[in-house]
Formats: structure tokens, C-alpha cells, sequence
């Protein structure tokens, strides 16, 4: 073909090898030391590009997080790249749960959805423009975080000072419903609720307990009464813990809620009735912890110019890009409530975050990574 041999070009195996080296280090974000494994890929890899590297060691148990920056551009604002290197999955997912493994274009992994593979395509697109000798107009840096998938409690302030001092954020996060992008998200809400009762033996004193579970389910079906699909609102109780055995009155009774909303007045609505709750039996005393954990993020003037020029790039590079709102929350709720053009969804195309049927589309690799590379190349 007429393609001299020393003009580099974006090879879809070379990238699917790159995300498999981080795919293979399983990186639970519980599990610091497998987290920290994944960055030390990730940052000699950035090495080797020539990035100036900057590592802040993990705080409360949690990895550490990777600042990488290209070389030029000295101080000035320019493109802020999110990428979380922390999933979901338990060590040992990747041995039968879901492997390794190329089913004719999918390709399966723990976390190679959400997200390593558009952690890695980033860093592959940045390394790709050095290869070609060329430099972007802004300097970029990216930011690897190790606990977004539990809402980000030590980074959140890291990302935020990083974003303020940038003009552009983009998050790789995974592409939706067929290669969109994400231009504005719910937000997040997370409470922990407690119930302590009093303990009695239920066959010889059953009268004198005051069960935390029975209250507990008081409160469940309050919360879950909040959702209305119309206005944009769910609540989940999604874990519950309590009682100490079948014949005991239980007195601990423990519950996670997650809430998400469409806008900040109603995130400070449902926290202030939450807050309000008092106990059915006024034996049993109520706790309640958490609040909002990511704002919600709308298609401000900024997003929308930021899509619309992500839109004619990738219209050149052949495919149409189109964007969409989720319910799912990310580090670019931060980002973007701060009112930073964001741009999220730069990910592989795939499916099933979260599940044991997680995949990407290989056919989706070098179309993204070139989005990514084009964006770096014209933001100015
Ligand atoms: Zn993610």
C-alpha cells in the first residue's frame, strides 16, 4: 500500500495489547496494591513517551494517584484528561468469572469497558503524537485516579484543583448506547442509615425487644417511595446488614442507600427529608451519614461548543458522533459543576459495565483513540 514504513499509524492490536497488560493486573478499588500495580504500567509507559511525571501517594487505604504532563506547554491552561484505574471486580474475576478472551469483535475483561481501555487509549493517542513528532497546541495532563468507583473521597480534591487550572476536561469513561458520548449526568447522593434497637431473647422475652429491623424496613419503604422516573429521581437501597441470629430480637440493623437526581434543588430537597426521619417506635434511635457525592452536570454553553467540535472531528475521521445524558455519575460531575467544559464517553464502545459480561468493541478501538488524538491536536 502506499504507506511509507516510518510514518506510524494506529494499530488496533498494538492498543489491544496495551489494555490488556492493564486488564490482566485486576485493580479492585479496595485493593491498594493491585491499584498502585496498574499505575506503575501506566506510569512507565507515560515514562517512556517522555512525560513529566508526578506520583501522590494513596491516602485512607486507597491507591495512589498518577499526574502525568506532556512536556510542553509550561504552565498554561490546557486539556485535563480523567481516567480512573480502579474496577469494580474482585481479585480472581478474570480466572472464570470473565476471562480474557476475543469472541470475533468483542473483547471481554474485567474492567476493559469502565474503564482501562480509554485510560490506556489516551495515554496510546499522546504517545501517538510524539511518535509523529508533533506537539499539541495546549499542554495536557492526565490525571489516573484509584477509587472512582467508590466516589472518589481522596482524589475528589485533586481533581478539582487539576480541572480549574485547565480550560478542557476530558473523561474516559466508556462510550454509550453505540460510540455516544456523555454531555451531562445526574447526580449522586449516598447515605448510610443505622437503626439501633434493643435486644431480647424472641421466644422467653420477645416483649421487651425493640427490633432494628422491623424499623429499618419502616424506612426502606420510604425511601423507595422517592423515585418518580418522571421527575428524573431513583433510590436504591442496594445493602442491607443486620441482626445476630433467627432467635434474637435484633438490634442493629444497617442500610446504603444510592439517590440520583436531576438537579441540585432536588438533591437538597430529599436530603433534608432524609434527614428529617424520625423512628415509628421511639425505642430505636436513627443515624444517618451522606449527602451528595457528585453534583449533577447539565449541557451548558461550554459542553455543548466542546461536543459540537468533537462532532465535526470525528465526522472527519468517518463516523458520527451523537451524545446523550446518563444516570450513572463520574469524575466529570466535579469537573463540570464547576462549570469546566467536560466532555465524557471518550471510552471504548462496549457493553455491560459493572457486569460479568463486560466487553468492548474491537471495531471501536482506532476510531476513538483517533477522536482522542484529534482532540489533542485542535483544542486551543
Ligand atoms: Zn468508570
Amino acid at each position: 500500500m502506499g504507506v511509507k514504513k516510518n510514518v506510524p499509524i494506529i494499530n488496533a492490536d498494538e492498543i489491544l495489547e496495551g489494555i490488556k497488560s492493564w486488564v490482566e493486573i485486576e485493580s479492585p478499588s479496595g485493593n491498594s496494591k493491585m491499584v498502585n500495580r496498574v499505575m506503575d504500567v501506566a506510569q512507565g509507559l507515560a515514562g517512556k513517551i517522555g512525560a513529566d511525571i508526578k506520583r501522590i501517594p494513596g491516602k485512607d487505604g486507597f491507591g495512589d494517584i498518577l499526574k502525568v504532563r506532556t512536556p510542553w506547554g509550561g504552565d498554561s491552561p490546557g486539556i485535563l484528561v480523567l481516567s480512573h484505574l480502579d474496577t469494580v471486580h474482585p481479585e480472581g474475576t478474570i480466572e472464570m468469572l470473565n476471562p480474557w478472551r476475543q469472541e470475533g469483535d468483542k473483547v471481554y475483561g474485567p474492567g476493559i469497558y469502565d474503564m482501562k481501555s480509554g485510560a490506556y487509549m489516551a495515554l496510546y493517542a499522546y504517545q501517538h503524537l510524539v511518535r509523529k513528532g508533533q506537539e499539541s497546541i495546549l499542554p495536557i495532563t492526565f490525571v489516573y485516579v484509584p477509587e472512582e468507583e467508590v466516589g472518589s473521597p481522596t482524589s475528589r480534591s485533586i481533581i478539582e484543583t487539576e480541572a480549574k487550572k485547565n480550560k478542557y476536561v476530558l473523561v474516559t469513561e466508556p462510550a454509550r448506547d453505540g460510540g455516544k458520548v456523555v454531555t451531562a449526568r445526574k447526580g449522586a447522593m449516598r447515605f448510610q442509615i443505622s437503626t439501633h434497637g434493643r435486644p431480647s431473647h424472641s421466644g422467653l422475652r420477645h416483649e421487651d425487644g425493640r427490633s432494628a429491623i422491623r424499623e429499618m424496613a419502616h424506612i426502606i419503604l420510604k425511601l423507595e417511595a422517592l423515585t418518580d422516573y418522571e421527575k428524573g429521581i431513583t433510590t436504591n437501597v442496594g445493602l442491607i446488614t443486620g441482626g445476630t441470629g433467627c432467635n434474637v430480637v435484633p438490634e442493629h440493623c444497617s442500610i446504603e442507600l444510592d439517590v440520583r437526581v436531576d438537579t441540585i434543588e432536588q438533591a437538597k430537597k430529599i436530603e433534608a427529608l432524609i434527614n428529617d426521619y424520625s423512628s415509628v417506635n421511639r425505642d430505636i434511635k436513627i443515624s444517618i451519614d451522606g449527602g451528595l457525592n457528585r453534583p449533577p452536570y447539565d449541557k451548558d454553553d461550554g459542553i455543548l461548543s466542546l461536543f459540537e467540535h468533537a462532532r465535526t472531528l470525528a465526522a472527519e475521521i468517518g463516523f458520527e458522533l451523537k451524545d446523550l445524558k446518563t444516570g450513572g455519575g463520574s469524575d466529570g460531575n466535579f469537573t463540570a459543576a464547576l462549570g469546566i467544559p467536560t466532555l465524557d464517553g471518550l471510552g471504548a464502545d462496549g457493553h455491560g459495565a459493572h457486569t460479568l459480561d463486560e466487553f468492548i468493541y474491537y471495531s471501536s478501538l482506532v476510531e476513538r483513540t483517533q477522536l482522542m488524538l484529534r482532540l489533542f491536536e485542535t483544542l486551543e
